[in-house]
């Protein structure tokens, strides 16, 4: 049996990024940049305003008040978008709307409500500062610039950074593939009926989502009896996996199966145990695949010792093969408010929920921790780690914990 942490270092040891894919901008959501990315030209490439309003030199109105109101000639207009500009003399104000250029000559636009208009003039009755709701060239972004770093995850607001600097298409890490196995014989998919002694088969749908939100590209492989042969047949359906996961027959029972297949199926398992609650018969190992390796997770088979062990041990993987930086989900610390009480010996993953207090985080198991029980898990969203050492954490101690629901 290993430590968790011993676990997290054996299963990322040696892991490299699988390569990278060019991408249209709609197809890098959730991906993670392959490369820096360099800003092509300026955005904006010109200096524009910020405002709806009117551009002046600011001599002009210098000193202005409600006393000594200033008046200036309309010039002309400006509109976002192309077109002539009239130029700022001496004397005179250019209206300009939001996203329109600066015209020549004029050093600061004062927005409309501070102004009234008069004829074929404009009364100012306050001064401006040089530069005041100009947006210079360049805000965004300057030509040769390092706007993003590899390794970023592409969210909303980096398309439309990307799309503002021109760019159609991103190179991208390629998404790992990754097979996904469910084994028992008493497995049966979602509605079919049920003889007696058979369930229906959650974790393989579970993990073919969690697989998914975790950037992967999921195979699923449906079900497999406990039997060695179809394990192994169905192993086998997966020859372009990066990373095989299988649920059940891991632990010590007499049909527990999977850990002789993959040792069969040429897998070198690392280890079979880790010393952790749920989720202790966790198997990992690797095989060659073509000039690589292939990663083989054999997750338990109770429901949320299957998804704590794809949370904790499988997703950093899959981050890491896709070229992600941060291969974690955002963590936080927290408080037991009632303290936390388990046996010593094993670490913990807690199913919290995490309440937002004014000195920080209360957690509170987010209901039974049965390791059969998966509900908990869904309405927590949160996992808290309790060390193996530890036997009572106080209502004062820092606990660590994980937005389930945060990359
Ligand atoms: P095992 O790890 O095969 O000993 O299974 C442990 C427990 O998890 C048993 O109660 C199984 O019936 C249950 N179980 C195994 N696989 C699944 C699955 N794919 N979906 C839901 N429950 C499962
Ligand atoms: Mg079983």
């Amino acid at each position: 049996m290993v430590s968790v942490s011993d676990a997290l270092r054996l299963v990322r040891e040696g892991a490299l990024s699988l390569g990278v894919v060019e991408t249209d901008l709609a197809g890098a959501l959730g991906r993670a940049l392959a490369r820096d990315v360099v800003a092509p030209a300026d955005v904006p490439p010109f200096v524009t305003s910020a405002m709806d309003g009117a551009a002046v030199r600011v001599a002009d109105i210098r000193g202005a008040s409600e006393d000594r109101a200033v008046r200036l000639r309309v010039a002309g207009t400006v509109f976002a978008g192309p077109g002539d500009l009239p130029r700022v003399d001496p004397g005179t104000a250019v209206k300009v709307m939001t996203g329109g250029r600066i015209p020549p000559g004029g050093d600061a636009v004062v927005p409309l409500e501070l102004y009234r208009a008069d004829g074929d003039g404009l009364v100012f009755t306050r001064s401006a500062a040089p530069g005041e709701n100009i947006r210079p060239a360049a805000l965004d972004a300057r030509a040769g610039e390092v706007v993003f770093t590899a390794g970023e995850r592409v969210t909303s607001a980096h398309i439309g950074v990307l799309a503002s600097l021109g760019l159609a298409h991103v190179t991208v890490g390629r998404a790992p593939r990754v097979a996904v196995l469910a084994t028992g014989a008493e497995l049966v998919p979602a509605g079919m009926p049920l003889l007696p002694g058979m369930i229906v088969n959650s974790n393989g749908p579970a993990l073919v989502a969690a697989v998914r939100e975790a950037g992967g590209e999921p195979i699923d492989l449906g079900i497999a009896g406990d039997d060695a042969g179809a394990i192994e047949a169905a192993l086998a359906s997966a020859a372009d996996a990066d990373v095989v996961l299988t649920t059940g027959g891991v632990s010590v029972g007499e049909r527990d199966l999977v850990k002789d297949v993959l040792r069969s199926v040429g897998v070198d398992l690392v280890f079979d145990a880790v010393a952790q609650q749920p989720g202790k018969p966790l198997s990992f190992g690797r095989a060659p695949n073509g000039g690589g390796t292939r990663a083989y997770f054999g997750l338990p088979g109770n429901p949320s010792s299957a998804l704590v062990c794809f949370e904790m041990h499988v997703r950093p993987l899959l981050r890491l093969l896709a070229g992600f930086r941060d291969v974690e989900r955002p963590h936080a610390f927290g408080r037991f408010p009632g303290g936390f009480k388990k046996r010593p010996g094993r670490a913990m993953f807690v199913r919290v929920n995490a309440t937002a207090t004014e000195s920080g985080y209360d957690l509170s198991p987010s209901g039974s921790q049965s390791s059969g029980l998966l509900a908990p898990m869904a309405r927590g969203r949160r996992l808290a780690y309790v060390p193996a050492e530890v036997s009572e954490h106080g209502p004062g101690d820092a606990v660590k914990f994980w937005f389930l629901d945060a990359d």
